[in-house]
């Protein structure tokens, strides 16, 4: 099977497994996708493996994961991959926008319908990932495009289609015994965990239930309503100290 080079039209064979190649004539770095070529670009990380723990603990820090579970995970060392992303040009509102989705499964939330990052872009060819794993997209174009266009909407008009391999920072770290997986952009420095330890329910469900057995034991011994009110605001206290203990420790 013989294909043409996106850029200067040659002819190239590639081998049967290959799917990211080289024009033997032009040089351009292309992406194999079913029978056609594709651009195949890259961008080089802006954040060093040294900066990545700050950026992962401002995540462990804030508000949907356990408290203190940036000072109480055990940080791995970060590891740099180049990830898989078909971005598409789409017209939006009379501009141009990229939009990006994943070209390789992951378990990472928030891959999905990304923004392109601030940067530039270049092709890439060999040795430009400098020994960190490259990997290899398994997702067709005409799938991520399904997606994009769930999103969007079926007449969304796709510009441009690219294969981009973004540097992304592998920062597991272990909590209670367990470890969990996340990623730091490394040219923007956001976070995708996959799961991680989040704040636990069932804390709530019981200031909850005690408020709710509170009040209506009250409602039952007490009949006068304006003394019902009173009472109602003196259990009350309690209950909001408990709920915001709760808060405060899990
Ligand atoms: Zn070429």
């Amino acid at each position: 099977m013989s294909v043409s080079c996106t850029q200067c039209g040659a002819s190239i064979e590639p081998r049967a497994d290959e799917r990211l190649l080289e024009c033997p004539f032009c040089s351009t770095a292309l992406v194999l996708d079913g029978s056609a070529t594709l651009f195949h670009e890259m961008m080089v990380p802006t954040i060093a493996a040294e900066q990545v723990p700050a950026h992962l603990r401002r995540f462990l820090g804030g508000g949907s994961t356990v408290a203190d579970l940036d000072r109480k995970a055990h940080l791995d060392e970060p590891r740099l991959e180049y990830f898989p992303f078909w971005a598409f040009t789409i017209m939006e509102d009379g501009g141009e926008r990229v939009v990006l989705e994943p070209a390789a499964p992951s378990s990472l939330q928030g891959l999905q319908g990304l923004e392109l990052p601030a940067g530039r872009t270049r092709t890439m060819t060999e040795g430009d990932s400098a020994g960190a794993p490259v990997i290899e997209p398994e997702v067709p174009a005409d799938t991520a495009r399904e997606w994009l266009q769930s999103r969007f909407g079926m007449d969304v008009a796709v510009r441009r289609t690219v294969l981009y391999h973004l540097p992304l920072y592998r920062t597991p770290y272990s909590y209670l015994g367990r470890t969990y997986q996340a990623a730091v952009d490394a040219i923007s420095g956001k976070v995708f965990p996959a799961d991680f330890p989040s704040k636990a329910e069932s804390p709530f469900v019981l200031v909850a239930v005690l408020a709710l057995v509170v009040f209506g034991v009250e409602g039952l011994i007490v009949s006068n309503p304006l003394v019902k009110v009173v009472v109602y605001l003196i259990s009350a206290v309690p209950i909001l100290g408990i709920a915001w203990m709760t808060s405060r420790k899990v």
